[in-house]
């Protein structure tokens, strides 16, 4: 089972189309073109879903960018194809994690979270959860449901669903255990019963974020967020419960774009090379994975280094072992951003070598 990895295109934004951007993507079923604006070279790459997001849509009264076109892909198509599977997987018992990867302002948060009637991946799955639990026809079957919400700002990991004053200095620490494998201690995860629940516990976590604005885009946080559902199916029979459980990690990266083209200085170029520590860690640690996955060097045996940041020990289960997992790679149309959106495709080319081995946690309750 390998890593899935999908690739999404933007449209242009304001600031481009004043400055009369040039588009460098073209998508032609799954492969990804990027052109070379200088020499004119165009590269191929090859991912399991390609979203065409650039133009072909048109905006509904109440916001919602509709597909006009039948290579557009909107909102509700990428959480088809992608958050569907997620919950089917889910179901099953099997962990899940999707994050998204790109520089700032390439769109991650606008498929992960989204903005206004573009609801992303995270509310629309999460809504679609308790769907199912009230479609659910067995009366022995019982669902419970905790979420956690946490950001990873400068190496320290804080917990967005508790006020801001109530933080640990040092930020939370992360420990493992031989049963539960690695965890945040402490974090706090909140049982809940419907979607308005989970929406009002998302706004409270977006309000504790510590949002740094560089030049590049002044709202997009520097943090590395990861939203996490807990879903828990217990099966009465007769006197015997049995439980299925599965962790749905959803990830939402900073930008991974150099701190040197921000423009950032100061804080923020320290803030800038501790949140490419996380990447630059997640970049060797996909990279290791991918080597391995390929069957080289199977007698020196790889070290993978999880331990080297906080994101990657997070996700550690996620990379490398008991997870379905999903990367949705958010790419720049415009030709300024040519190197890191290659730089982003060529990540996302390492990462669909990685293979997991998920399996089905069921366990009797005690
Ligand atoms: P990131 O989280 O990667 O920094 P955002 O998701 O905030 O970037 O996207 C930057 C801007 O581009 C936002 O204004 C967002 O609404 C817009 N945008 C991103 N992706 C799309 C898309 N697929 N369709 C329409 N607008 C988009
Ligand atoms: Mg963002």
């Amino acid at each position: 089972m390998s890593v899935k990895v999908a690739v999404r295109v933007r449209p242009f934004n304001t600031r481009e189309k004043d400055l009369g951007a040039q588009l460098c993507i073209k998508m032609d079923g799954q492969t990804t073109i990027i052109t070379d604006p200088k020499t004119g070279n165009p590269r191929d790459f090859s991912f399991d879903y390609s979203f065409w997001s650039h133009d072909g849509f048109t905006e509904r009264e109440d916001g919602y960018l509709l597909r006009a076109d039948d290579r557009y892909a909107d909102q509700q198509i990428v959480y088809h194809e992608l958050g569907e599977q997620v919950l089917n997987n889910a179901w099953e018992g099997y962990n899940c994690c999707l994050f998204a990867y790109g520089q700032t302002g390439s769109g991650k948060s606008y498929s992960m979270v989204g903005y206004g009637a573009n609801k992303g991946i995270i509310p629309v799955s999460s809504e679609e959860i308790f769907i199912r639990i009230n479609q659910n026809p067995n009366p022995n079957l019982m669902f419970e449901v905790m979420v956690s919400m946490l950001e990873i700002y400068n190496e320290k990991v804080q917990d967005l669903l508790i006020p801001v004053n109530q933080r640990p200095q040092g930020g939370l620490k992360i420990r493992e255990s031989k049963v539960t494998g690695v965890f945040v201690e402490n974090l706090s995860k909140h049982p809940v019963s419907s979607y308005a629940e989970i929406e009002k516990l998302m706004e409270k976590g977006n309000t504790n974020r510590s949002i740094g604005s560089t030049q590049m885009n002044a709202t997009s946080s520097r943090a590395h967020t990861i939203f996490t559902i807990e879903f828990k199916q217990i099966l009465i029979n007769n006197d015997t419960k049995t439980g299925k459980v599965s962790v749905i990690n959803l990830v939402d990266l900073a930008g991974s774009e150099k701190a040197g083209q921000t423009g950032a200085t100061g804080e923020r170029l320290k803030e800038g090379c501790a949140i490419n520590k996380s990447l630059v860690v997640l970049g060797s640690v996909i990279e290791a994975l991918a080597e391995k996955s390929s069957g080289k060097d199977n007698k020196k045996g790889i070290v993978i280094p999880y331990r080297d940041s906080a994101l990657t020990r997070i996700l550690q289960n996620a990379l490398g072992g008991n997870s379905k997992t999903v990367m949705v790679c958010a790419l720049s149309p415009a030709t300024v951003n040519y190197e890191e959106t290659l730089s982003t495709l060529r990540y996302a080319d390492r990462a669909k070598k990685i293979k997991n081995h998920a399996v089905v946690n069921e366990s009797p309750e005690e």
